[in-house]
This record gives structure tokens, C-alpha cells and sequence, in this order.
């Protein structure tokens, strides 16, 4: 009975002290020249209403990760046959590669609530406790880009995520009291795409972590069908096979390119995708066979130009092409390494043979050597 009036003190002693705002970066929601990008792997604006149409909502609908999804159908079924809620959850890897998406599935399969929310979203404490004190018994809590919440919040997660209890400071000054406050038994599910950015008693509150791989273009191929269908967009093989190849291993870019070569089939081609549609459009939208669009060559074109094909450091190439160094860390390079046209060094980011190839020009015989 007296809950409601606690938080309500809660609430008021948390806000009153506020914290400065968490810095929010383009990620998920890409700013600049990134959010006009079509292969960018974060999300932007008109993402959100498709993605919701095209999002899988069951583990079998899920496509590729077997090594994922095999151990979470496994974490699953256990925690189902118990009854308890599931372990908690840690979904890493680059973005647009299905974390979310994972996070509503665990849910679904466990018959259970969902509530999302993200580290840059939550800025005060007040904020989190009023998220765990509302939590419903075994139901999925997700919090997006984890690595972006504020340490003192890290903190208070710690024993809510251990044991269930959360401590909260009532009142203010001389006569303020610590409370321990129940909280139901729920399964919080974080993403993030920096790991390593996560403090080692945090990573040690998850039962089970699971890393998130790019795609391969067979399963990005099954995506492009899956979301034509969805879609009711004509499609054939090697149309979808076109698009595949071109979306960096990633769904959210593939289910992106489809849209925009749908419009193209539209109005050029009756409506239905084959080879040469998909190859017509993207050659018209400036997405090449890599999926690389002018921001890439531009990226690996300044380090071998400007900077004799590296080393250079992170800042100077975020610098050099006006955009910001977390922007180029998460988004841009992983799928470049992922290919080998990239490599990070303790020194700085080298450009490959293979991109000295791919841009046409000749590797330096110095550099050819090794
Ligand atoms: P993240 O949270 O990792 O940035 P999302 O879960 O939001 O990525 O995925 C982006 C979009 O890609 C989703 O809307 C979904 O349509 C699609 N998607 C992601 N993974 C898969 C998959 N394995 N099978 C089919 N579609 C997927």
C-alpha cells in the first residue's frame, strides 16, 4: 500500500539532483552525413515503421546467427521448464544485425512483457528506478546501447540484476534513509555494440552473452525474400542474391536497398526484381558490388592518399573527413575489417591491398612487400 507514496519521494530526491545529460551519439540514430547514408547499418528516421513490419517476432523466423540462436533456444527451453525467469542477456556486435530484434523474440518465446528503453535515454536515476519498481514479474526488460549508461546507474543496476533488490535513498540530508525495495524477478536484456567499453562486474551480471556476426550473403539472401514477401514485392533468386551482396552483412541495410529498388522496379521494371533491376537501381542509388557507397571510398581513399595508406590514428582520420571518431568506430570500419580491407593497428588504421585494389591504384612497392 505504501509504495505508491515512496516512489513518488524516490522520484522527487533522484530529480532533484541531476546529473548532467549523458552524451548521446549517432548510432542508432545517425546524424550528418551519416543519416543521409543508404548503407548506413544504424538506424534513420524512416527505418523505424518498416523495420517494425519487417522484425521477425519468433526464434524459428529468425534468420542466421546459428550459434546464437542455438544456445539461446536452449536458455529458453530451460528457463520455460523451470519457470523462472531467463538468465539475464547480453546481445553485442555492430548495429543493424538483429539485437533488438533478439530482445522482442526472447519475449515472445517466453510469453512474457516487454519494455525497451536505452543508456542515453536514462539520465537520471530517478528515471531507472521507476522502470524497475514497474517491472512485471519474469517479463523482458531491454536496454539498448548499454555501454552509453552513466556510471551511478551502473551501479544501482548491479543488485537489482543480482538479487532483486534495489536501494533507495528517502528523503534528503541529515534525516535521509537507505531502503531496500523488492523488485519482481525479471530478465533484463542489454545490447551494445562496444563490449569491451563494459565495466567487468557489469559483464559479469549476464548469464548469457551472445555475440551477433555478419551475415553471409546466402542469409542475407533469405532475409531480402523473407522481407519481399512481407512486403508483397515480386522477387526472384538472383534479384534478391543482387541485394544481398551489396548490404554488408547486415538485414537492416539489406531490407533498406529493397526498399529503394522496389520504387526503381515500380516505375522501370513493372514492379518485379530480377538481377538487372537490382543491379540498375543500385547503380543508380551509387551502392557498388561491396555495398560500399561514396563515404567508404572516400574513407580509404584519404588513408592512401593522405596519409601513405596508414598507419593513421582514429582522431586524425575522424578529422580529415569531418565526421565523428564513435560514428567511424562503430558503424563504418567494422564491416571494412570484417572484408580485409581495413586493418586497425595499435598505431592507427592501415588500408589493405585489397582496397588499394578495389579504389584501382597501385600499392607502393614497400608496402607490397609485407
Ligand atoms: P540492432 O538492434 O542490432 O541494431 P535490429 O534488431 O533493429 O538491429 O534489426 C534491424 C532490422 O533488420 C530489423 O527490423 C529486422 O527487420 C532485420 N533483421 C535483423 N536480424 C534479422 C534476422 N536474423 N532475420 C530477419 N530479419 C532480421
Amino acid at each position: 500500500m505504501l509504495q505508491p507514496d515512496i516512489r513518488l519521494t524516490i522520484a522527487l530526491v533522484d530529480y532533484s539532483s541531476n546529473k548532467p545529460p549523458a552524451k548521446k551519439i549517432n548510432v542508432n540514430g545517425p546524424k550528418g552525413a551519416e543519416a543521409e547514408r543508404l548503407v548506413s547499418a544504424g538506424r534513420v528516421d524512416d527505418d523505424a515503421a518498416f523495420e517494425l513490419k519487417l522484425r521477425p517476432t519468433r526464434l524459428q523466423e529468425f534468420i542466421g546467427q546459428t550459434k546464437a540462436k542455438e544456445q539461446l533456444a536452449i536458455a529458453l527451453e530451460a528457463a520455460k521448464s523451470r519457470g523462472e525467469a531467463l538468465d539475464h542477456v547480453l546481445l553485442f556486435g555492430p548495429p543493424g544485425l538483429g539485437k533488438t530484434t533478439l530482445a522482442t523474440i526472447i519475449a515472445n518465446e517466453l510469453g512474457v512483457g516487454f519494455q525497451q528503453t536505452s543508456g542515453p535515454a536514462l539520465q537520471i536515476q530517478g528515471d531507472l528506478t521507476a522502470i524497475l519498481t514497474n517491472v512485471r514479474e519474469k517479463q523482458v526488460l531491454f536496454l539498448d546501447e548499454i555501454h552509453r549508461l552513466q556510471p551511478v546507474l551502473e551501479e544501482k543496476l548491479y543488485t537489482a540484476l543480482e538479487d532483486y533488490k534495489l536501494d533507495i535513498m528517502i528523503g534528503q540530508g541529515p534525516a535521509a534513509r537507505t531502503h531496500v525495495m523488492d523488485i519482481k524477478p525479471f530478465t533484463f536484456v542489454a545490447a551494445t555494440t562496444r563490449p569491451g567499453l563494459l565495466s567487468s562486474p557489469l559483464r559479469s551480471r549476464f548469464g548469457i552473452l551472445l555475440r551477433l556476426e555478419f551475415y553471409t550473403d546466402d542469409e542475407l539472401r533469405f532475409v531480402v525474400e523473407r522481407s519481399a514477401e512481407v512486403l508483397g514485392v515480386p522477387i526472384d533468386q538472383d534479384g534478391a542474391a543482387e541485394i544481398a551482396m551489396r548490404s554488408r552483412g547486415t538485414p537492416r541495410i539489406a531490407n533498406r536497398l529493397l526498399r529503394r529498388v522496389r520504387d526503381y522496379a515500380q516505375v522501370r521494371a513493372a514492379g518485379k526484381i530480377d538481377r538487372p533491376t537490382a543491379q540498375a537501381a543500385l547503380e543508380m542509388l551509387e551502392v557498388d558490388a561491396h555495398g560500399f557507397d561514396e563515404l567508404d571510398r572516400r574513407l580509404l581513399r584519404t588513408i592512401i592518399e593522405k596519409y601513405d595508406g596508414g598507419p593513421v590514428g582514429l582522431n586524425t582520420l575522424a578529422a580529415a573527413l569531418a565526421e565523428e571518431q564513435d560514428a567511424l568506430e562503430e558503424v563504418y570500419e567494422p564491416f571494412l575489417i570484417q572484408i580485409g580491407f581495413l586493418d586497425r593497428t595499435p598505431r592507427g588504421r592501415v588500408a589493405t591491398r585489397l582496397a588499394y585494389e578495389h579504389l584501382g591504384i597501385e600499392m607502393p612497392r614497400k608496402l607490397s612487400l609485407f
